[in-house]
């Protein structure tokens, strides 16, 4: 098929037949989007031929780039031998057991149980049903209380939009009553006048002044990411997270850490809780599992939790027609043999991101530059109209300014997530690809000024 003459044609089909996600309906039917075509190592082709570096390692998933061809061919080879069974009704099947075997040998110590879904949405809605679960086997049923923050995003399913804490998306829901938001731990937005340590503390015992509030024998959990991804790279102060780690290990609640972006190496280690000193009780993961190429997600689930649910009898009615299916198992067994045999991430921390986040600190000073934050492979420049007064360079500016416009035709995939220019590029980028990143994003920040 020749892809050039038919782009005109797929992009009226696509406007006229294809509803996006998290996409004005309205503007896209009239002015259209970017076809991609193909990828390689970490450039992504529109159907027209423009190449563009993938700032965004597709949607955070892609933390291997696209040409890992051994990904491929296990997903290949394993359509051909068991396309499809499914997990219920005492199933199981091999790359299944072999992935949640590697995914303990590649968490602490105390997790030794994983539950599989398709997705990080379906994975935190997992994540309730097992805290119910494990209450109401203590028979301690009346604790269902979930506290999550403000501007979190831990899904789309409508449990997990509710959990998460992005005002738009609750209008869609009618909300679920348990759950209940703190703060979140972006000083920049919420608390630049104070020092930020003090403002880590502050918002962090926001969490314990709502378990006081709610009622400790009512409060089941409190699930964060370890850096806030969607809600704009926010990285907390040095001070949050043992504070959060003290409250939880003091008062009887469980720790829900959604390692979604943060997991599989963007902090700089395996899972963004090992970077923060967190011990969560249930871990939520999906994305870079498979490095993008196939549709998994799921929970590990710590001793403390499979112990109550092992020593239970009675079915945990809760499942997925997909959930460990044996390609998508192939797909994270091969993505993990080459995060380890590689040593892509402890390389990436060593070599990379210390690059990465020296040469962001450059843009610091650039005008419309009013904060640049980062941890690994992980960051965010957030744009603004006047630095001293730090009023934000208006949503709808940085979005079709910035991105869309600037960075996109100049060659760079980045992502907008209000006046945050977010970015998460794949962990096999080489310090020369990172300085074209840098540049771009020099270059299309001037542009916007
Ligand atoms: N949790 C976090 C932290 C996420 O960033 C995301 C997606 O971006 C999800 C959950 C939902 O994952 P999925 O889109 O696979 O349902």
């Amino acid at each position: 098929m020749n892809m050039q003459a038919n782009t005109g044609n797929l992009k009226q089909l696509d406007q006229s037949h294809h509803l996006h996600p998290f996409t004005d309906f309205k503007d896209y039917a009239t002015n259209g989007g970017r076809v991609m075509s193909r990828a390689e190592h970490i450039y992504i082709y529109t159907a027209e031929g423009h190449k563009m570096l993938d700032g965004m390692s597709g949607l955070w998933c892609c933390n291997l780039g696209y040409s890992q061809r051994s990904i491929v061919d296990a997903v290949t080879e394993q359509l051909g031998q068991l396309p499809y069974y499914n997990n219920f009704f005492q199933c199981s099947n091999q790359p299944a057991i072999e992935l949640a075997k590697a995914l303990v040998d590649i968490t602490p110590e105390r997790f030794n149980h994983v539950f599989f879904t398709n997705s990080g949405s379906e994975a935190n809605d997992t994540n309730l049903r097992l805290v119910s679960r494990y209450y109401q086997c203590q028979g301690r049923p009346e604790k269902k209380l979930i506290i999550s923050r403000k501007n979190a995003y831990h899904g789309s399913t409508i449990a997990a939009a509710c959990l998460g804490g992005m005002g738009p998306m609750h209008e869609q829901t009618n909300g679920i009553d348990y759950v209940h938001h703190i703060e979140q731990p972006h000083w920049f937005e919420v608390g630049p006048d104070e020092d930020p340590n003090e403002f880590g503390l502050r918002v962090a015992r926001q969490l314990e002044e709502k378990i006081d509030e709610l009622g400790e024998e009512n409060v089941a959990a409190f699930i964060a990411e370890p850096v806030q991804g969607a809600g704009g790279v926010i990285i907390p102060p040095d001070s949050y997270w043992p504070e959060v780690q003290r409250i939880c290990n003091e008062r009887d609640i469980l720790l829900i850490a959604d390692e979604v972006i943060c997991g599989f190496g963007r902090t700089g280690q395996w899972w963004g809780s090992e970077t923060y000193g967190i011990e969560p009780d249930l871990m939520t993961f999906a994305k870079a599992v498979t490095n993008g190429f196939q549709p998994l997600g799921g929970v590990m689930v710590a001793d403390k939790v499979a112990d109550v649910l092992l020593a239970h009898e009675g079915e945990f009615a809760h499942g997925l027609t997909y959930s460990g299916h044996p390609a998508a198992a192939a797909a994270g067994l091969a993505t993990l043999n080459i995060l380890k045999e590689g040593n892509v991430i402890a390389d990436a921390a060593a070599n990379i991101a210390p690059h990465f986040q020296r040469r962001l600190q450059e843009l610091a000073d650039h005008k419309i530059v009013g904060q640049v934050r980062g941890r690994g492979m992980f960051a965010a420049v957030e744009l603004v109209k006047d630095k001293s007064s730090r009023e934000p360079l208006a949503a709808e500016s940085a979005g079709a300014l910035f991105c869309r416009n600037t960075a996109n035709e100049l060659g760079l995939m980045v992502r907008q997530t209000g006046n945050a220019m977010i970015m998460a590029p794949p962990l096999i980028c080489s310090t020369s690809e990172i300085d074209s990143l840098i540049d771009m994003l020099g270059q299309a920040l001037d542009v916007t000024a």
